[in-house]
């Protein structure tokens, strides 16, 4: 055997390989066994495409047997209490992680309402997560929301990324949520003078248009602390903070955010 008589053998095995796969094909029941694998294959490739909304959900769900097991180790009569107390420290450990794991995952704002009685566990978590409005009660007009609009200086139609509040020259702009503040930035077009802070479970928020930075790079702030001042920097058409919402690199709508905070720790006191 010579050198050359090497591509003819490759040829002859390759025919031979390739019309044995032909002719299986072209059998019926192959195509059901490949058509059953792909299926299987879909099933449990769970995690290996983006989460759907409906895992997530049954994640929240599945947080239910927590639930239940506090209340049977709350209302145990029979277990000695050190016992009873090292479970419960356990479960209440467990519906955290459950919890931390969740806000990890979700893409907004949609399935937080689904945390609420969880979240009455660790009402904290609240203070990392943008749950509250960035500027004082009766400071603010809300302007223009998250989403398709008429752009007020390019007269085109064009999707807003925030929402924008109008506000008089030099009110207080407020951290949402706590966090570590990753960038400061100064511009003639666009957000102006911004700031963006990165927070816990993928969540960032930028803050547009300011006149003031009363904060600076890598600073960790609290929630509700101040970070600037009202402004119309960069592309604006009059005083107003421009404010997004950033989770897991999408800016979502910031609107089910404004009030959260509030309105779980109202359910929490009653
Ligand atoms: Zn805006």
């Amino acid at each position: 055997m010579n050198f050359f008589e090497l591509p003819n053998i490759f040829q002859k095995i390759n025919l031979r390989t390739v019309n044995k796969l032909f002719g299986l094909l072209r059998k019926k029941e192959l195509r059901y066994v490949i058509f059953t694998v792909l299926i299987i294959g879909v099933y449990f490739s769970d995690g290996f495409f983006s989460l759907s909304h409906k895992k997530i959900e049954k994640k929240a769900t599945t947080m239910n047997f927590y639930n239940e097991s506090l209340k049977i180790n709350v209302e145990n009569p029979v277990l000695d209490s050190v016992v009873n107390d090292k479970e419960r420290e356990q479960l209440l450990y467990a519906i955290e992680n459950r919890i931390v794991q969740f806000l990890y995952e979700i893409p907004d704002y949609s399935l937080i309402p689904s945390l609420e009685t969880y979240l009455r566990y660790s009402p904290r978590l609240l203070d990392e997560i943008p749950s509250c409005v960035p500027l004082e009660k009766g400071n603010y007009d809300l302007r223009s929301q998250f989403g398709y609009r008429i752009h007020p200086i390019s007269g085109g139609k064009k999707k807003h990324f925030g929402l924008d509040f109008a506000a008089p020259k030099n009110k207080h702009v407020f951290a949402t949520a706590s966090g570590t503040v990753v960038s400061i930035s100064h511009s003639e077009v666009g957000y102006g003078t911004h700031i963006i802070i990165k927070h816990r479970f993928g969540f960032q928020t930028l803050y547009g248009h300011l006149t003031k930075v009363l904060v600076s790079k890598g600073q960790f702030v609290k929630q509700h602390e101040l970070i600037g001042t009202v402004g119309a920097s960069g592309a604006s058409t009059g005083n107003h903070l421009h404010y997004e919402v950033i989770k897991n690199g999408v800016k979502v709508d910031p609107i089910p955010s404004l009030n959260l905070k509030k309105n779980i720790l109202k359910k929490l006191i009653n």
